[in-house]
């Protein structure tokens, strides 16, 4: 079955989705939203109980709505599901959920969507804001298939409830990672171990009252390498050595691994305090598995009950596009944030700065939505 054009369709109702199709509206462009899940904000929704943003609440909110102050300065989980649940009411957003869209192909009339249920339809303009953190990832560790302890992602994990009692490795001391070993260590689990592969840099979420945040956006201005060694220096002065609980120093500064690898510091909502504690303790990087224990990179195994693979997510663009032009050889759009992809397909939402996603996202729809309505894809073109 197909069905008629739209003018503008966006993918995804997530903070990106929604904060572009509000923009839009104010520029008297009306556009539908199509969200595979049950209602807006799916990922916020799948994500674990503790989780508060790491963002302060005033650099979060979307365009024309901000976060409401009772929220708080760390914004929880459900409260956040909550403001954008409002945001959508409040500018009265079409957004369709159960709508999965599968694959998207140039069309006669723009960009033909086929959805989950079969049918296609098309868009003049397609604004895809599906997420930089879309499908979790799993290295395919040697021997994995043999393993016969539990395996999950960061992106299953809600509580601890399920390892009390348990060992648990965690790997990647990225901000998931080294939270959810938090989160285990206070919730019951018998051992907790963090596997290390890179260094992290780790900052304090604030230091009297400064959130890490500004940091980021006043001094992310700096060159780059007076911004590594201004962020070697703080992390020297406010941080515990941690060397002698098995975790090096970063060997590359942190603006060097934000421009190489997307990569955002660790921070320090509990974790430092587990370490130096011993109650979560730092092993060497998974180099495989066996039925019952992990290999680490230094020669030594240990065998938990359970591993958390806080190992990251791609794009899952790949799996949407057949033109593996659009995007570099992680799966991120080459063009995005604001300048077409292409005629009348737009990315947004794939912008890692130290000021914090929804911050960049937040402004990002301001650019997509002038860029459409500029473009002039409107109806009887
Ligand atoms: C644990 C964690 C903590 C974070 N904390 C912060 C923080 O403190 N501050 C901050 O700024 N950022 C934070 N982020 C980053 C965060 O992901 C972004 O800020 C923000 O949620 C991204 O919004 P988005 O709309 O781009 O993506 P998402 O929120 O992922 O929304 C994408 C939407 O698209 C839908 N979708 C995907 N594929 C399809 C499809 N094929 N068809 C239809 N619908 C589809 C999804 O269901 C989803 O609703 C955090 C991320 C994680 C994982």
């Amino acid at each position: 079955m197909t069905l008629p054009t739209r003018d503008v369709t966006v993918l995804g109702a997530g903070a990106a989705g929604l904060a572009v199709a509000a923009r839009l509206k104010a520029n008297g462009v009306d556009c539908v939203v199509l969200e595979r899940g049950p209602g807006v904000a799916t990922s916020w929704r799948g994500r674990y109980d503790r989780l508060r943003l790491h963002t302060i609440r005033s650099l979060s909110g979307l365009p024309g709505f901000p976060i409401p102050r009772e929220y708080g300065r760390w914004v929880r989980r459900d409260d956040l599901v909550r403001y954008l649940e409002a945001y959508a009411e409040r500018f009265a957003l079409d957004v369709r959920t159960g709508t999965t869209v599968e694959r998207v192909k140039p069309g006669a009339d723009g960009w033909s969507l086929r959805l989950g249920d079969g049918s296609e339809q098309s868009a003049r303009t397609l604004i895809v804001a599906t997420g930089y953190l879309h499908t979790p990832v799993v290295p395919q560790w040697p021997g994995l298939q043999t393993w016969t302890g539990t395996l999950i992602h960061s992106a299953s994990y809600r509580n601890a409830e399920p390892f009390r009692g348990q060992d648990v490795l965690v790997v990647g001391p990225g901000n998931s990672g080294a939270e959810i070993a938090t989160d285990l260590a206070e919730g019951g689990a018998a051992a907790v171990s963090l596997a290390i592969r890179t260094p992290p840099h780790i900052v304090r979420r604030e230091t009297a009252g400064w959130p890490a945040q500004l940091n980021g956006l006043l001094l992310g201005r700096l060159p780059e390498r007076a911004f590594n060694t201004m962020a070697a220096t703080m992390a020297r002065v406010e941080m515990p050595d941690l060397r002698p609980y098995g975790i090096a120093r970063p060997a590359e500064g942190l603006m060097t691994r934000l421009r190489t690898r997307r990569y955002v510091p660790l921070q320090d909502v509990g974790i430092v305090r587990d370490v130096v504690s011993g109650r979560v303790r730092p092993v060497a990087a998974v180099q495989g598995f066996t039925a019952t224990s992990v290999l680490l990179a230094d020669g030594t195994s240990i065998q938990p009950d359970a591993v958390i693979a806080a190992t990251g997510y791609g794009t899952g663009l790949g799996e949407l596009f057949d033109d593996p032009s659009l995007f570099d050889d992680t799966g991120v759009p080459l063009v995005h944030g604001g300048a077409p992809a292409r005629p009348g397909l737009f990315f947004m939402g794939y912008d890692v700065t130290l000021g914090g996603m929804l911050r960049q996202l937040a402004l990002e729809s301001r650019r997509v939505a002038r860029s459409v309505s500029l473009t002039g894809h409107t109806q009887g073109d």
